[in-house]
């Protein structure tokens, strides 16, 4: 009688009459921004000047043109939110903002009105506590105080493979179960309105746990993301969800899953009950209509966009696109079903070409800006703040090609605060030698302004933040003589086989990323990279102190910590094991203390000692790199005599030149 009582109910109500109106359909469309790294503005707070090419306050243009055209939106973010812009690390730890106030990146995303995030692995970078009062409280875990409260992000965060030790229960609830109405077409082509139940669930890289070890040891343990949604993803079903997102902080990877695996996306996709998948972490583009796509893996449909048929996105970086997966749903009189062949899924750029060839950019929602000037402005006069100076331009422009000039600071200040650890605190260690490696994080990926490039004159925190772009810490690893080859050998694989004999141009450098082409800056450390030989077989000539180095001896090398434990991708060694010291500190934070402490940073003392250069040999045709623009007097005043500049536009349309360097001289 209750339940056709309920039936009389729904009948009389017209439009919400569920039942008459099976059949019905809608579509949904999830839109997704992943990896925002706290760019709020287009503005590049290292070179203290607008940036048109990212930033939220243009996606948030995209997010309102999206729900004109759609009457059905989902908002979601995918983490990596709070980190990453030195407004992120002022709000952080410069002028921590109280538990009354939102983040500015939190603050922004609330003009939108989001309804769900999940959380990457770099929320995790400024300890448990910030987290927790930046979330609004809650979080049950070793540390932290749960019954906080605060102004939190405005949306409930959701994360599924990240427990608290001390409840054994997941950190932030794992998922919701969005209640909305959707405005669906009813099979005679009326407009009717109709509940939907929308779970949303979240998952993050397990990697947290080695990259923010000294926060997260023994306070929280992870899971893999398909165990998790084996778990979760029926549990959600079971109270109504007639849909299921699945947030992935992560993308995708061929090999075979594990469950502390980094990118998953492709084995959470075959977990039973999956509508669609954003992804990121990986800053990459998916589905990607260009004639070489990012992702290629079996079971990737950059066309139809679906990862093993679920409709999937990955949304750049740093706001620069927007992902949009339209949903189809059919209402079957009691739930909605997901027709996913006739989903599908984009990315929206807020750069794009005009009809004439010009690059234009999404107009910025003025709305957005507003909100954090104040904010805005007083990261700015904290990255002015001066701390010394430098007679010569510091830049990566010609890194990869042997100019130390932006690299060598950076391990000389690791290498001093390694060396002063060991001998105040581990002296079982200090009779070792210490050395240090440090990479050009800045190497062109995104265009011919991607690169540290630090002018002559006053240095400021900008400065250091330039050339140390990321807020990792330093960490000391204990190898020896073999595993310094290895090591080496490894990262020479920034560099493509150059067959000598061949007369066509040869690009120089591979995909391997330049922030992984560590390189030691001392005249104690020498080698060649001979480009002509297979990965594995080129680095020649390996001596320390002038002597062929001993494959026995044992080092301490300062590094960082996404280095130290990156395990496999460079060096068996570096799975954490071989650390000896996880040092609390930030690489940057102790490259602006070097420089405070020696103020007059010069060419000849600090960014003139080449470690290594290249073999040299004779090839028959050019071989070639792109760089910043017109930058050949960069390479000249750093020495390198043997770079030329080809082509004022090397035709990739992102602001570089084509330079070829004669591996003859
Ligand atoms: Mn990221
Ligand atoms: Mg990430």
């Amino acid at each position: 009688m209750v339940a056709l009582a309920a039936t009389l109910a729904a009948c009389s109500s017209g439009d919400d009459d569920s039942f008459a109106n099976a059949g019905s359909t809608a579509t949904l469309a999830v839109l997704e921004t992943t990896d925002l790294h706290f760019n709020v503005r287009s503005y590049d707070y290292f070179k203290l000047a607008d940036d048109s090419s990212y930033g939220f306050e243009r996606t948030a243009t995209l997010v309102r043109a999206a729900r004109k055209e759609f009457a059905n939106t989902l908002l979601v973010d995918n983490g990596d939110t709070i980190q990453g812009t030195a407004l992120a690390d002022y709000e952080a730890t410069i002028s921590p903002i109280p538990c009354t106030q939102q983040l500015s990146m939190y603050k922004a995303m609330g003009a939108l009105g989001f309804d769900a995030g999940t959380l990457g692995n770099h929320e995790f970078n400024y300890g448990l506590p910030f987290l927790n009062q930046v979330l609004g409280g809650g979080l049950d875990v070793d540390g932290v105080d749960a019954t906080q409260k605060c102004a939190g992000s405005g949306y409930p965060a959701v994360l599924a493979n990240v427990y608290s030790n001390k409840t054994k229960k997941p950190l932030v609830q794992p998922y919701t179960i969005l209640e909305r109405t959707l405005i669906a077409k009813s099979v005679d082509g009326k407009e009717v309105k109709l509940p939907i139940k929308v779970g949303v669930i979240g998952f993050t890289t397990p990697g947290i746990l080695n990259w923010d070890k000294r926060y997260l040891d023994g306070k929280v343990y992870t899971e893999g993301a398909v165990e998790s949604a084996q778990k979760y993803v029926p549990e959600m079903r079971s109270k109504g969800a007639d849909i299921v997102v699945a947030l992935l902080h992560g993308g995708l990877d061929s090999t075979a899953y594990s469950p502390t695996m980094e990118n998953p996306g492709l084995h959470l996709t075959k977990v039973a009950g999956i509508d669609a998948m954003v992804m990121g972490h990986q800053h990459g583009v998916f589905p990607d209509t260009a004639a070489t796509p990012a992702f290629t893996q079996a079971g990737v449909d950059n066309k139809a966009g679906t990862i093993n048929g679920v409709p999937a996105v990955m949304a750049s970086s740093w706001g620069k696109a927007l992902g949009v997966i339209q949903l189809a749903l059919k209402w079957d009189g009691s739930k909605w079903v997901v027709d996913k062949t006739a989903s599908k899924s984009e990315l929206r750029n807020i750069q794009s070409k005009n009809a004439a060839g010009t690059t234009v950019y999404v107009t910025p929602d003025a709305a957005v800006a507003q909100l954090v000037e104040s904010q805005h402005q007083a990261a700015i006069q904290y990255v002015k703040t001066p701390i010394g100076s430098t007679d010569f331009r510091m830049s990566t422009l010609f890194a990869d090609v042997g100019d130390p000039g932006a690299i060598q600071i950076v391990n000389q200040a690791q290498q001093a605060y390694v060396a002063d650890y060991l001998k105040a605190n581990l002296p079982q260690h200090a009779s070792l030698p210490v050395l240090s490696v440090s990479a050009p994080f800045k190497s062109g990926f995104q265009g011919g302004a991607d690169y540290t490039d630090v002018a002559v004159g006053p240095l400021a925190i900008n400065n250091a933040a330039d050339l140390y772009l990321y807020p990792n810490t330093v960490y000391a690893v204990k190898v020896n003589g073999t595993d310094i080859k290895t090591w080496l050998e490894s990262v020479a694989q920034r560099f493509n086989r150059i067959d000598p004999a061949k007369a066509t141009e040869q690009q120089l450098i591979s995909t391997f990323p330049g922030y992984n082409f560590d390189m030691f800056t001392t005249a104690d450390v020498q080698y060649e990279i001979d480009v002509t030989q297979a990965v594995g077989s080129r680095i020649k000539n390996l001596t320390y102190l002038g002597k062929p180095l001993n494959e026995a001896q044992e080092f301490v090398i300062a590094t960082n910590n996404y280095r130290a434990t990156s395990g496999k991708t460079i060096l068996g060694k570096l799975d954490g094991t071989a650390t000896i010291w996880a040092s609390p500190d930030a690489n940057r934070d102790v490259v602006i203390e070097y420089i405070r402490k020696n103020p007059k940073v010069t060419r000849a003392a600090n960014g003139a000692a080449k470690s290594w250069r290249f073999t040299k040999v004779s090839i028959a045709g050019p071989v070639v790199f792109s760089s910043g623009a017109n930058a050949l007097t960069v390479a000249q005043t750093a020495g390198l005599t043997n770079v030329s500049l080809l082509a004022t536009d090397d035709g990739s349309g992102k602001g570089m030149s084509k330079y070829a360097i004669d591996l003859s001289k």
